[in-house]
């Protein structure tokens, strides 16, 4: 027990440790929100649009800081980041702010359900404890269900008193037409390639290059999901679906095995390394080069793949992994994990035979 808790601890103090850093390519952003809030002042809702790993939970944070500060010469003195010394910072930093909720997912996958939203309006209806203001922030909006969105709307449409709602998304298509009217867009963009892999080379020492690299590119070019992939050892991870994959479609191994394998592996992970395989089979076979994929390791197995690849069953069999992974990311996926990386196994030998 003790050693799950140390663990813990140790996840906690990095995740804080993510939290309270500043993220240097969102620098220009934040001297944008400051530039308004002092002269116009933020708007009540806005919603952080960027890829995943591009720093929004950070940014929301600094934020949420900044805007429960207590100096009292914030406004005067135009003061570009909150004071680190006053009692609403050092209870923010210790995360026990009481006029601040984060309401996040439970866990990956997971729905942000109503009766959190419930929660979160009921926070909005009373006055802040501390500071001027109250801060709520939620993320991501993409996990909230019918009645969660339609519950928050109402908070949306009327705002109670000095607060400020700090929405926060990953794809502008999957937040309600509702939602994105009565919010104003902030959108966070990945540095260039250069500047996120001395950033990750800063965060991770020890890390080879070409393992960043590499992470970098699995991650869409976002570099706080790139550390995280890195920290929570899905480098391997990736080996190990390679691997199975190359028997598998080789006929090396036996559908049960391979499906057993995977099942042991985050169903979403699984289903998104499987989109990230199609979508490098036909880069390939549209002429990219190795460098413009996500296996670039793998290239040379992904040239033969695209050689007896039948690019209509690969298109369909994409569309399906793209529809289960919006479902799954939504906490909607009632799946059978073992009968679904079966029938998907299936479908990638059927892609390959003529
Ligand atoms: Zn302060």
């Amino acid at each position: 027990m003790a050693v799950d808790e140390a663990e813990v601890a140790e996840q906690g103090r990095l995740a804080r440790q993510v939290l309270l850093q500043d993220i240097p390519w969102n620098i220009e952003l934040w001297q944008g929100l400051i530039e308004r809030y002092h002269a116009s002042g933020l708007p009540h809702a806005s919603l952080l649009l960027g890829n995943e790993g591009t720093g929004k939970r950070p940014l929301a944070f600094k934020l949420a800081k900044f805007l429960l500060c207590q100096a009292p010469d914030k406004r005067t003195a135009r003061n570009t980041t909150s004071c680190n010394t006053c009692h609403s910072c050092k209870l923010i930093d210790a995360g026990s702010h009481p006029d601040y909720f984060v309401c996040d997912q439970e866990a990956k996958g997971k729905q942000i359900k109503v009766d959190l939203v419930r929660e979160l309006n009921d926070f909005l209806s009373k006055t802040p404890q501390i500071s001027a203001c109250q801060v709520v922030q939620i993320y991501p909006i993409e996990a909230m269900n019918i009645n969660a969105s339609n519950a928050l709307l109402k908070t949306l449409e009327e705002p109670s008193g000095e607060s400020y709602l700090l929405l926060m998304a990953e794809r502008l298509g999957s937040v309600l037409p509702t939602i994105r009217s009565r919010t104003q867009r902030i959108s966070l963009h990945p540095p260039s390639t250069e500047n996120a892999l001395a950033w990750l080379a800063e965060r991770m020492p020890n890390a080879a290059a070409e393992d960043l690299a590499l992470a970098l590119r699995q991650c869409g070019g976002g570099p706080l999901k790139a550390e995280n992939w890195l920290r929570e050892g899905l480098l391997a991870q990736d080996t190990a679906y390679t691997e199975l994959m190359r028997n598998w479609l080789s006929g090396q191994q036996q559908l049960q095995d391979v499906s057993k394998a995977l099942a042991k592996f985050d169903l979403l992970d699984t289903i998104n390394w499987w989109t990230g395989l199609s979508l490098d089979i036909m880069k390939l076979g549209m002429g990219a080069d190795d460098n413009q994929i996500s296996h670039p390791l793998q290239a040379e197995w992904i040239r033969e793949l695209v050689a007896t690849v039948s690019k209509l069953k690969l298109l369909t069999l994409q569309q399906k992994l793209q529809e289960i992974a919006g479902r799954l990311a939504a906490g909607q996926g009632n799946y059978n994990a073992s009968l679904l990386i079966e029938s998907v196994l299936l479908d990638w030998q059927q892609s390959f035979s003529s």
